[in-house]
């Protein structure tokens, strides 16, 4: 996985809070109920991100009173709070952490700016080919006539040779550009702008194009359009006695007349003038027979633009900066440089993947001449962005190749009596897995290896089997998991496969090493793992703590790899030297997100689930058919079944009206399941109390585990048959079906019931994805189309795929395209020597320059 803005997760939400709460004038509203409410969640999150007591206090603290403070001294503290997180954790520093909305989102942008700028040259020797120091006539028309009337002198005085400099010039200020000065160029830097190569990159958020205008006389009722037209009266219409108004102001365009209705907006009054022209954005009407826009979005429209090009880009904007103004002064700088940049594509990677010339694509995407050219400038720039990503991702690959790995070898009989003792057959995918390891522990070079398979796919046995490789030749391994429940039943069913009946292990030579492993074991086990007498240690995070070392680890596995940072694989992975790493998870990884954000790692798929497993029956009710839930639960329990409820809360916030774990442990114990044993489960209780609770239920104890979504990572009680989720809507498609796979681990049939939080979410899409597929592929990619990229991946992951300006990280064609070429690139100059790559080399590395380029 790469790294490129490691900021934990924790850290991430506490900066986006704190810009919300700035954003919000510090009026303590940007979570509901008060900024401490936060600390409701967060403090545990942190604690998971391993952040320092010390800052997690400070951030306790400082909420704690937050409320009390007057604005002022709210922002004064919510600024300190992140200098001092700053100090602590530099990555949280690097976005500039203000908690200020722009000031916080203009270095990413600046970050994206550069990233989809890695094309943009600033090699000042470069004298560029004979096409670019001409700018292309083609392109200027009306605009190009503009530009030259007013012919940006402060800009070429600022670089003395002309077009021999232009890609230095790329990097000058922007105050060089004629009518720019300190205040704009202020104004500029709050749109991500700092450089004439940054206003390249600054493309449009939209565009209008006047070609797909429509006449006055044939807009139909019901019609989405933009019209234009120049305003022929203006009429201000008081209504409710004066108290309110509405502008009606009546717009022609030599084909008709065209009524639009301004509600409470007075000023219009003065804004809109008799013969002004305007364009207007919105749905057509009816109002007594005659058609008519109500509220309309509108702008002035600029004649020339209207003549010159007939699709105009729409820039996003700040304060002080009028579209107008914006756009001539883009077209200034792309006029002249876009022609002018140097394109550090090969021909070659060009031809193949039928790309348009850089200089070609920067100025058709400012100003396209149709929709047409527009399409081929758009996809240029995103193939750009996605080809570096590939470039640095198989070079990572390829850095991680390069190292020398042990080899492990075992004979097919060796396989094959491992094999006969398991109590079940592997199912096909298990096979073709566990041949991937086999293969990269024999090959000489470090496995980097990743498995996806749905829960319940049958992950460990797989990862269990690759460390009896590697043991039985004498080395050691580390499984790492994320809670102390899962590392326990990872525990055993290694010591069940290694040193069971048929084990050839001791069982002294598996141990387990959690947090609240008592010191003096913990002692024992760290003499072992260094004296090499223990071979196989399982545990949670106590595993990477400094102390613990290893006399000669092997293998590496990881489980629900999405729990921990890349910091921690990279400290588990640097016990040994360049031992095999496996890592696994239950989220299913779309390929196009296979392919990019985890696009170093080999993939292994488990697509198949082990024989007898059961779909887990699913069905949204209404939140008035709780009764009915009820009912089935009480059954499945007398049929000797467990069950699980699951809450998004732990107890009741009056704003938020969700039914709450703790609130509702009560009634149900009480009233509604007096004779049925409950236990309860949720996020604040202390580790080893939460252990208890679940080894309970896991010994049948307990009939139904009442609890929030602390169970949702890998925990196997195969005797729970029925999930009801309470406040379902709240969840996440992922998390809904990773709670879901609690269920179903048995070869009884089981069930799965969601309930809404009200009545009208019961049409929630997905809920009613998740009643439709069990399937955890087809539901991720539904989850990754709901949500984007950033959300999807939950985690720090996803830092380069937000910073895509242009590319989707979800364009699959446009991934393969890419890869492809990067790969036939790599192919012919894996190190990028040959002169005719220097420019691509200088590109790429300024495109992964903040990258710390950390595999795992
Ligand atoms: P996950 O992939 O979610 O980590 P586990 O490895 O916990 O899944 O396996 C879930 C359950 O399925 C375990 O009880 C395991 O023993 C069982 N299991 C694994 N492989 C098979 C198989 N081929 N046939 C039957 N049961 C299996
Ligand atoms: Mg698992």
């Amino acid at each position: 996985m790469i790294k490129l803005i490691p900021m934990q997760p924790s850290l991430e939400k506490l900066l986006k809070f704190f810009s919300l709460e700035s954003e919000k004038k510090f009026d303590n509203t940007a979570i509901i109920g008060g900024l401490a409410k936060m600390l409701d969640f967060w403090e545990g999150e942190a604690r998971a991100d391993g952040l320092s007591e010390e800052i997690i206090q400070a951030v306790v603290s400082r909420l704690k009173t937050y409320e009390k403070l007057p604005p002022g001294g709210r922002a004064d503290s919510l600024r300190g709070l992140w200098k001092r997180i700053g100090e602590a954790y530099p990555e949280a520093k690097k976005v500039k952490g203000q908690p200020q909305p722009q000031k916080q989102a203009q270095p990413q942008r600046q970050e994206r700016s550069d990233d989809a700028g890695s094309a943009k040259p600033n090699n000042a020797e470069t004298s560029p080919s004979q096409e670019q120091s001409q700018p292309k006539q083609e392109h200027q028309k009306q605009y190009q006539q503009k530009t030259r009337q007013a012919p940006p002198p402060r800009f070429e005085s600022a670089t003395s040779a002309k077009h021999s400099q232009t890609p230095a010039a790329l990097n000058a200020e922007l105050t060089v550009l004629q009518g720019v000065g300190p205040k704009n160029a202020e104004s500029l830097q709050k749109l991500g702008m700092q450089t004439l190569g940054d206003m390249l990159y600054n493309f449009p958020r939209r565009y209008e194009d006047y070609s797909l205008l429509k006449p006055i006389q044939s807009l139909m009722y019901g019609d989405v359009v933009t019209v234009l037209g120049s305003v022929q009266s203006v009429h201000n219409r008081p209504i409710r006695g004066g108290k309110q108004s509405i502008i009606e102001v009546i717009i022609t365009d030599g084909t008709g007349a065209l009524r639009l209705s301004f509600f409470n907006q007075p000023w219009l009054m003065n804004r809109l003038k008799s013969g002004d022209a305007i364009s207007v954005s919105g749905k057509i009407d009816q109002y007594l027979g005659r058609i008519v826009m109500n509220s309309p979005d509108w702008e002035p429209v600029e004649m020339e633009a209207l003549h010159t090009n007939r699709i105009v880009p729409i820039y996003s904007l700040t304060e002080r900066i009028t579209q107008k103004w914006l756009r001539g002064q883009m077209n200034q700088v792309v006029t002249f440089w876009a022609p002018a940049v140097v394109d550090a594509l090969p021909e070659i990677t060009k031809r193949e993947a039928q790309l348009v010339s850089l200089g070609e694509a920067l100025t058709q995407v400012h100003f396209p001449e149709s929709q047409a050219r527009l399409k081929l400038a758009r996809e240029r720039l995103a193939f750009d962005e996605i080809f570096y990503l590939q470039m640095g991702v198989l070079r990572q690959k390829r850095d991680w190749q390069d190292v020398e790995g042990r080899r492990f070898t075992v004979t097919d009989e060796w396989l094959d009596s491992r094999l006969g003792v398991l109590p079940f057959t592997l199912t096909s995918a298990q096979q073709e897995v566990l041949k991937d390891i086999r293969n990269d522990l024999g090959s000489g070079k470090p496995m980097n290896r990743l498995i996806q398979g749905d829960v319940g796919s049958g992950k460990t046995v797989v990862s269990a089997l690759g460390t009896s490789m590697v043991v039985s030749n004498g080395a050691q391994a580390a499984i790492m998991a994320p809670t102390s429940i899962l590392a326990e039943q990872h525990y055993r069913s290694f010591t069940n496969q290694l040193a069971g009946e048929h084990g050839y292990l001791q069982k002294e030579e598996i141990r387990l090493l959690v947090g609240n492993t008592p010191e003096s074991e913990k002692e024992a086990i760290r003499q072992g793992l260094l004296d090499g007498s223990i071979k196989v240690v399982i545990g949670t995070h106590a595993v990477i703590e400094p102390d613990v070392q290893f006399k000669d680890l092997q293998f590496v596995v990881i489980d629900e790899q999405h729990r921990f940072g890349v910091q921690q694989r990279a400290e588990l992975r640097s016990k040994g030297t360049n031992p095999h790493l496996l890592v696994m998870t239950a989220t299913p990884i779309p390929r196009s997100l296979a392919l990019t954000v985890f696009g170093d790692l080999d993939v292994s798929v488990m697509d198949v689930m082990p024989e007898g497993r059961q779909t887990i029956a699913t069905h949204v009710l209404r939140p008035q058919e709780r009764e009915r839930a009820y009912t089935m639960l009480r059954a499945q329990v007398q049929q000797g079944s467990q069950a699980f409820i699951v809450y998004p809360l732990i107890d009741e916030n009056e704003k938020i009206d969700a039914r709450a774990a703790v609130d509702d442990f009560e009634t149900l114990s009480r009233e509604i399941f007096p004779d049925l044993k409950l236990g309860l489960l949720h996020g604040r209780m202390r580790p080893s109390e939460k252990d208890e609770v679940m080894y309970k239920f896991r010994d049948r104890e307990f009939d139904i585990l009442v609890s929030t979504t602390v169970i949702e990572v890998g925990v196997d009680v195969p005797n729970s048959t029925l999930m009801l989720i309470e406040g379902a809507d709240r969840f996440g498609l992922a998390q809904l079906h990773q709670l879901r796979g609690r269920v179903g681990r048995g070869s009884k049939a089981s069930t799965c019931l969601l309930i809404p939080t009200h009545e009208d979410a019961t049409e929630n899409d997905r809920l009613q994805a998740m009643a439709t597929t069990n399937n955890g592929f087809e539901l991720a990619d539904l989850d990754l189309k709901l949500r984007g990229p950033g959300e999807f991946l939950g985690t720090r992951q996803a830092g380069f795929a937000s910073s895509l300006k242009m590319a989707s990280i979800t364009d699959l064609p446009l991934i393969e395209k890419a890869r492809e070429q990067a790969k036939s690139l790599f192919e012919r100059d894996p190190y990028l020597t040959q002169p005719e790559h220097a420019l691509l080399a200088e590109a790429f590395e300024r495109f992964w320059k903040n990258t710390s380029s950390d595999v795992s």
